[in-house]
């Protein structure tokens, strides 16, 4: 039978525990489902923008992120050979927004993530790998099933698209790692190195502690051993300016990870009947884009709120498909436009981002919050 207060959330992501949360503190039942043993620590870390800060304030986790993270000043955008080519100032971003900008490892914000809805009550289901069988039942159980489950396999997306939304290799891919320095060398400046067809980014945390990723044009290669991955990275980048040289020094053996490099079209709906996807399964921006999980946390918010509106599932569901498909398309975009000029087959010499002004910026993050 259908429980009217009950939703179940497929994936305990940045965008399921998200929701999870901002559920569960508005009275509703959550049930949420994880294939792995435990949370996901993938991929590094992030940089949470002001729009990603506003949805943790909503939920109550605002101090406990900036606790955790760094509060980077600015952006500086280098050649290989160290020349500066640009820069942004993050904090006028941020006076602008309203609201900080955070830079976090991603073990910290799922730590934090998970440890809140455990708060709240809400045990996480782990080793429980949702099919298209138990979307069915859940379907008859909960009065909505989200799909939170990630950008390259979501089975919930597959349920809504049975002719498969394939994602979309960009030709390029990216080495990510965790790096302890010794000096605080970086002084809280996001570090931007590009070349023709190269980039090394460098984002500060705090006290020497930073994340990084090394990305090249290259083709798929899964059968090519890691440590190739990784020797051919120390190749290309070894002669580059002294903060990469040192990162790639020192780094966590564990944290490193390779990623072949996807993201998925815009997607003409998002729900049928009372099945919805969410954050990665729904839109997957590049990590170029700067923007995945903030516009995965965005997505929480403004379905939580509509929640509120009383009314037919079908048309809180279209509602909400119409808020948020014009932002995260330009994300979509913007994260494809900027790899097109730095690793496409026509890129750039001096592939320049800082295009964008912070006044620009600001408007964006901010945009429908
Ligand atoms: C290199 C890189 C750098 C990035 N940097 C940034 C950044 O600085 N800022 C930013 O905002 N974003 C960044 N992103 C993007 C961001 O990481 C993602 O957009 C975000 O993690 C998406 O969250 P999600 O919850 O939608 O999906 P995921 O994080 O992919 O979570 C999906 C979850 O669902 C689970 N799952 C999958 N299938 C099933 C199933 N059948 N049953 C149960 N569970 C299932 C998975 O195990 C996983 O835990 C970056 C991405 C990359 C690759």
């Amino acid at each position: 039978m259908k429980n009217n207060n009950r939703i179940a959330i497929v994936g305990a992501g940045v965008a399921g525990l998200a929701l999870a949360i901002l559920a569960t503190q508005k009275g509703y039942q959550v049930s949420i489902y994880e294939r792995d043993s435990k949370i996901s620590s993938i991929g590094a870390g992030v940089t949470l923008w002001p729009n990603a800060i506003f949805v943790l304030q909503q939920m109550g986790l605002e101090k406990e992120i900036k606790h955790m993270g760094g509060m980077p000043s600015d952006m500086r955008q280098f050649d290989q050979y160290g020349v500066q080519q640009g820069e942004l100032n993050i904090e006028e971003a941020n006076t602008l927004s309203g609201f900080s900008s955070v830079t976090i490892l991603r073990r910290d914000l799922m730590n934090i993530l998970a440890r809140a809805l455990y708060n709240l009550g809400v045990e996480i289901h782990f080793n429980c790998s949702i099919t298209e069988q138990d979307i069915e039942g859940l379907k008859q159980e909960c009065i909505l099933v989200v799909g939170a489950d990630g950008r390259m396999n979501s089975v919930v997306r597959q349920t809504l698209y049975p002719q498969k939304v394939q994602p979309c290799y960009q030709g390029f891919i990216n080495i990510l790692g965790i790096s302890q320095l010794n000096e605080n060398i970086l002084e809280g400046t996001i570090h931007d190195y590009r070349s023709s067809g190269e980039r090394f980014g460098i984002v500060p945390i705090k006290d020497g502690l930073c994340f990084w990723a090394g990305g090249w044009s290259s083709g798929i290669d899964k059968e090519r051993p890691l440590s190739a991955w990784y020797n051919e990275m120390h190749q290309r980048f070894m002669n580059w300016p002294a903060p990469v040289k040192n990162v790639l020094n020192c780094y966590e053996k564990s944290s490193l990870n390779r990623i072949f490099v996807h993201d998925i079209e815009p997607l003409p709906y998002w729900h049928q009947g009372n099945v919805l996807i969410i954050g990665d399964a729904a839109h997957a921006p590049l990590p170029t884009s700067g923007q995945g999980a903030c516009q995965a946390l965005e997505d929480a918010w403004h379905l939580v709120r509509n929640f509120e509106i009383k009314g037919e599932l079908d048309n809180m569901l279209t509602d909400f498909y119409h808020q948020r498909i014009v932002k995260t398309s330009m994300t979509q975009v913007a994260g494809r436009q900027l790899a097109k000029r730095i690793f496409g087959d026509y890129s750039e010499p001096h592939p320049s981002v800082l295009r964008i002004s912070a006044e620009q910026l600001s408007q964006f993050w901010m945009k429908g919050l």
